[in-house]
């Protein structure tokens, strides 16, 4: 590993440690943004351009191969995104290790690049 290389990846452990070692959550999934026509005979939402209820916010996440998604209050939505934002930096700087690791291994047994 260049020392480039190894500065990046203990920048990438520090954060990693940083973001672990505090107490706010890491929540899994992601935010949609949903419109929605409703049951409504001469409602907006059935004209013609329609104009749709919303947007609406759902979290979902994944759980045994199933798709969960929960509707939000902006209330929810305040608390909660942080918590998804912490979650994706945790999985991009993840990612980032492996990768610099991978490449560490490769290096070392003259395996790759
Ligand atoms: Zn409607």
């Amino acid at each position: 590993m260049s020392e480039r290389e190894s500065r990046r990846a203990a920048l990438v452990r520090s954060r990693l440690s940083k973001l672990l070692a505090s107490d706010d959550g890491i929540l899994p999934g992601s935010l949609i943004e949903r419109t929605l026509r409703c049951g409504k005979e001469n409602c907006r939402c059935k004209a013609d351009p329609p104009k749709l209820h919303g947007p609406y916010v759902q979290w979902g996440y994944s759980r045994d191969h199933k798709r969960i998604t929960r509707w939000l209050s902006a209330e929810q939505v305040e608390r909660y995104q942080p918590e998804i934002a912490r979650a994706r930096r945790f999985r991009e700087l993840v990612a980032e290790l492996e990768a610099a690791e991978i490449q560490r291994v490769e290096r070392a047994e003259g395996w790759g690049t």
